[in-house]
């Protein structure tokens, strides 16, 4: 099979002409693919104030609810550690909600479950989101103890009246002075979130938050594309027509030109929305998007265990009763199947700047993959909606902002369903393919 794919006609042959640079920072991301084996994703549905535009599984911090949640987690841990026995973690991933509005105390707590059930390898990726509001002393010693060694903020924004708008509890000075104490408390690994084309957010604006971020030295940033969600303030206002978005084409002017910018920055974008220095790349996002195992454990955290995707319940009250029932916490399970399984890996990797690249899957995945989308990737290819690469495919930079519409055209063409043909017609129908940040 490894012969038969070299020779395949979309791998083209090696640059040969490559920097030794270019071929470090490759063998690191090569590094970094290989070692995002089995990821553990924690969900903590708490947030000191629910921002403008956030619709994710989060709710008001009190101490009945933080005991509630602890003993359901405790109690998921236990009935979940099944499916994994005998694996080794290789990332894991405290999201939310906000995982750093836990006290110190209820975070030990936590990691205690975790430990005891699950084994996690010494050199695992530990990630933790934190709003950069209640970082401080006591529980960076918390998380510094039980081995967290990468934390994520949400900035978001550095223009205090976009704070106010997107309804952040911190001012614009705040995430520096979270990063300087994480720092000074021996955090190396440090990320940062920005969000950008929501309404008022033009490109000076963004550049201006950029600016601000790149002076703090994240090793990574993400920057999200906003997404109006019904049922949030300002997802409603969008939607409702008193608050109005900046055009699709500012929008994709905006991410070219942050692209650009972060480049000059020594940030790779190594994702469609997530940027990092050499060998910065979060290796439970690659877990992800590589479409490698990991287990959920939390309100509305989605997994992906033992070939079937599973969803819990998206309320707090929800999933733990179901769990104090001694009931599954799911709302929706799911098998892969042979046509879902490539489907997620050509979706899923595609969104990677290198794309999908072939030996990154088992050989049974590989086939189901050539299967599917031979065909698809040789047209998308001579129209130039894909590049070949050695060893894979992937998209241009050039449409990266659009990828979910490249993906999209060769699912559909995979599926023999009639598609237009020429490429500016379904360029910029889906203006923003990146998901609203879920960080704190
Ligand atoms: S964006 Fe983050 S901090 Fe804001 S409400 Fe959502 S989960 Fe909480």
């Amino acid at each position: 099979m490894e012969s038969h794919l070299q020779r395949h006609p979309l791998i083209a042959p090696a640059d040969r002409g490559r920097s030794r640079t270019a071929a470090r920072a490759r063998d690191r991301h090569a590094d970094a693919r290989a070692a995002a084996a089995l990821g553990l994703y924690v969900h903590v549905p708490f947030c000191a104030r629910r921002c403008a535009y956030c619709d994710f599984s989060t709710g008001a911090l009190s101490a009945a609810a933080v005991e509630r949640y602890l003993s359901a987690l405790e109690l998921e841990a236990e009935r979940r550690a099944g499916a994994v026995e005998g694996r080794v973690f290789t990332s894991v991933f405290f999201g939310g909600g906000t995982p750093s509005a836990l006290s110190s105390r209820a975070f030990r707590r936590v990691w205690r479950a975790l430990r005891s059930r699950f084994r996690i390898a010494n050199d695992a990726e530990i990630t933790l989101e934190a709003n950069p509001e209640s970082v401080g002393p006591a529980l960076l010693d918390a998380w510094s103890e039980a081995g967290v060694n990468r934390l994520s903020m949400g900035a978001q924004s550095f223009h205090s009246d976009e704070l106010r708008l997107l309804g952040r509890i911190h001012g614009s000075e705040r995430p520096a002075e979270a990063v300087a104490l994480a720092r000074r408390h021996g955090f190396e690994r440090l990320s940062l979130d920005l969000m950008f084309a929501f309404p008022g957010n033009t490109w000076d604006r963004l550049g201006a938050s950029l600016e601000a971020a790149l002076a703090i030295e994240p090793e990574h940033l993400s920057v999200y594309c906003y997404i109006p969600e019904t049922g949030t303030p300002l997802g409603d206002a969008v939607i409702s027509g008193s608050a109005t978005l900046p055009s699709t084409e500012d929008q994709a002017d905006a991410y070219a030109l942050a692209t650009e910018r972060l480049a000059r920055a020594g940030y790779e974008c190594y994702e469609t929305s997530n940027f990092a220095r050499p060998g910065g790349e979060a290796r439970h996002n690659l877990v992800y998007w590589l479409r490698r195992e990991y287990l959920a454990l939390g309100p509305s955290a989605h997994g992906l265990v033992n070939g079937t995707r599973y969803g819990n319940h998206y309320a707090l009250g929800r999933w733990a009763e179901a769990i104090e029932r001694g009931e599954s916490p799911e709302s929706e399970r799911e098998e892969e199947t042979e046509a879902s399984a490539p489907r997620e890996i050509m979706m899923l990797g595609l969104r990677l700047a290198r794309g999908v690249r072939f030996h990154d899957y088992s050989a049974r995945d590989r086939a189901r993959l050539r299967r599917r989308y031979d065909a698809a990737f040789a047209r998308a290819i001579a129209t130039r909606r894909l590049e070949s690469t050695p060893g894979g495919v992937r998209v241009p930079e050039s449409l990266r902002f659009v990828a979910d519409d490249v993906i999209a055209w060769i699912d559909a063409l995979a599926d023999r369903l009639t598609v237009d043909s020429p490429a500016q017609r379904f360029i910029l129908s889906n203006p923003c393919p990146s998901l609203p940040s879920p960080v704190a």
